[in-house]
């Protein structure tokens, strides 16, 4: 890294006047972190050049939909990019579309849908923006088969007040290129990215829902789905079942339907056309908190019946597929303004079993909550702070409450015991002895940050805790 870097040339300051920040209280996405600080909006090029030059570190923010709070801190301004949101170049034939890097990625389906393409890595929410898919090397519900957000990036342009506009791509410094994919905006702020997208015959998925008896069947099911779809996740009831139904649930996979329109207009879900009330700041206000271990488990059983009721097989628009939350963003409010939790960890195959059955004990021994129980199946290479790698890839919801943090704990102690990964960017109380004991390049992304950037210039409240 080190080397590579020497042929990045530090810019000559250009004498600016930066604007001060204006207040603002951020608060992450599941409610754990309240933080008051500052923030910029710029909206020209030239503006954002300035806004990295103050005397205080920054961090940039897409959408502000992380459930950790990785894009503010008290110790930082916040440079907002959400008017840096242009489609800038689409080239049908070489399959790349240019972004900048506040665009939302429901913007990015909008436009390439009708032209018979799409994003093959997407996470579940259209507001979230290309930035934050890189930064936080996002997945999707193929992982098994299309890997992370970075597999899609071709090239990007990286802002950093010590070296000006860098290009990276495999080509030019791809060792900084792998440290900004995943990199939580700690190398700077990403302006534009070059990203591959793919051909779809159609803007509908025909998905089909098949009954699992127990968690412990989960990851055959999924294989046996990841092997024949183009999309699969699953997820079960935590709750109401013990013994070897525990974990009963149901596999949901998708498969581009054959026939169907990638072009009208009529048939196609957008952005635009969807009402979408969720963002960080509004998530729960004025909703008294719903979900308590009286309600958890009717709740549960009414979203199976109902799931039940819509039919096992059927088309949907592609859009309700990949965003599925579009429509239940209810669900988000229900936990009321003080939140939840998301546990979303990768377990290695081989200690699947056994970490499933430590939280069936627990949870038949003290009873907990949990609002939703979801799988994926994962397939590659952990490196660097990626949350990526081999195995099952599993979240946990439940209200944040007077237990909450002890259960978020206990999950902590079995992610160590069974070798497994927790996702970084979904939980906003991670410690850095966790990260450090799951992920084993945890110091070499600290050094390789350090040897790019030895003042630190990009700080969160996500960076200051798990010490980066
Ligand atoms: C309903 C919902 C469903 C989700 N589903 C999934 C899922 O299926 N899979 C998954 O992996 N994740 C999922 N997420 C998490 C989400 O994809 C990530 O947290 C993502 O990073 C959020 O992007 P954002 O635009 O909101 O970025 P922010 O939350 O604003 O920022 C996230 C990180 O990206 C950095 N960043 C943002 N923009 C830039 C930029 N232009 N330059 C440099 N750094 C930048 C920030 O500094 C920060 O570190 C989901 C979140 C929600 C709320």
């Amino acid at each position: 890294m080190a080397s590579t870097l020497h042929t990045l040339k530090e810019s000559v300051p250009a004498a600016v006047t930066v604007k001060p920040g204006v207040p603002v209280d951020y608060v992450s996405f599941d409610g754990g972190v309240r933080i008051g600080t500052t923030r910029l909006q710029p909206d020209r090029y030239r503006m954002l050049e300035s806004s990295q030059r103050g005397p205080t570190p920054v961090i940039s923010r897409g959408a502000g939909l992380s459930y950790a709070a990785a894009s503010f801190s008290s110790s930082a301004v916040t440079i907002e990019h959400n008017r840096f949101n242009r489609l800038l170049d689409f080239d049908a034939d070489t399959r790349t579309i240019e972004v900048e890097g506040g665009t939302p990625l429901g913007k990015l389906y909008e436009f390439l849908t009708p032209r018979g393409f799409f994003v093959s890595v997407q996470p579940g929410h259209p507001k979230i923006t290309v930035g934050g898919c890189i930064a936080a090397d996002v997945h999707g519900k193929n992982q098994y088969r299309d890997g992370t957000f970075s597999s899609l990036v071709v090239s990007l342009k990286l802002l950093h007040p010590s070296y000006g506009t860098l290009e990276l791509s495999q080509n030019n410094e791809p060792e900084l290129l792998a440290l900004t994919c995943g990199g939580y905006g700690l190398t700077g702020s990403i302006v534009s990215a070059k990203l591959k997208v793919t051909p779809i015959q159609s803007a509908e998925v025909r998905i089909r829902a098949t009954s699992i008896d127990s968690i412990y069947h989960l990851p055959d099911a999924l294989r046996r789905a990841a092997s024949r779809s183009d999309l699969v996740y699953s997820w079960h009831q935590f709750t109401s079942l013990r013994g070897k139904d525990f974990g009963r649930g149901t596999v949901i996979e998708g498969s581009f339907a054959p026939t169907g329109s990638s072009a009208s207009p009529q048939q196609q879900r957008s952005l635009s056309s969807t009402k979408s009330s969720l963002d960080a700041a509004t998530r729960g206000r004025g909703m008294p908190a719903f979900f308590s271990s009286l309600t958890t488990a009717p709740f549960n059983r009414l979203y199976a019946g109902i799931s039940r009721l819509g039919g096992k097989d059927k088309t949907i628009p592609l859009y309700d597929f990949l965003f599925p939350v579009h429509d239940k963003e209810l669900y988000f409010h229900l936990f009321g303004k003080g939140g939840f939790h998301e546990y979303q960890v990768i377990i290695p195959f081989s200690r699947y079993q056994e970490f499933m059955s430590l939280v069936q004990q627990r949870l038949e021994n003290q009873p907990f909550p949990i609002t939703l129980a979801s799988g994926k199946l994962f397939q590659g290479t952990q490196k660097l702070l990626r949350f990526t790698g081999d195995g099952i890839c599993f979240s946990f919801n439940f209200p944040r409450s007077s237990g909450s943090l002890r259960f978020a704990e206990f999950l902590d102690t079995l992610t160590v015991r069974c070798g497994a990964q927790p996702n970084l960017i979904k939980d906003s109380r991670l410690s850095a002895e966790i990260v450090s004991a799951t992920y084993t390049e945890y110091e070499g992304f600290r050094k390789m940050l350090r040897a790019f950037d030895p003042k630190r210039s990009f700080r969160s409240e996500l960076s200051d805790r798990l010490q980066l």
